[in-house]
């Protein structure tokens, strides 16, 4: 999955992590399973994997072990 938020080498890492780019990666409510889940503030899987399976990042994640009881699932 490609995601250049910046340069680990180079850029201040808290910078990095705290920047806009990478807030678009918490977005949760986007996340179609684990916006759902009860265990997502622990978890919310692995946007990559997901992206790599289905081309979508806030797909679920194949990985997920978890049932999720939602109809619209
Ligand atoms: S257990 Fe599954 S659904 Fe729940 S947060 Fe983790 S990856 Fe998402």
């Amino acid at each position: 999955m490609e995601s250049k938020v910046g340069n680990a080498l180079t850029d201040d890492l808290y910078d990095l992590f705290t920047s806009a780019e990478f807030d678009e990666y918490r977005i949760y409510e986007n996340f179609e399973k684990c916006s759902k889940c009860e265990l997502l503030r622990f978890c919310c899987g692995c946007p990559a994997v997901a992206y790599g399976y289905s081309g979508n990042m806030y797909a679920p994640d194949p990985q997920c072990w978890k049932v999720i009881e939602d109809k619209e699932m």
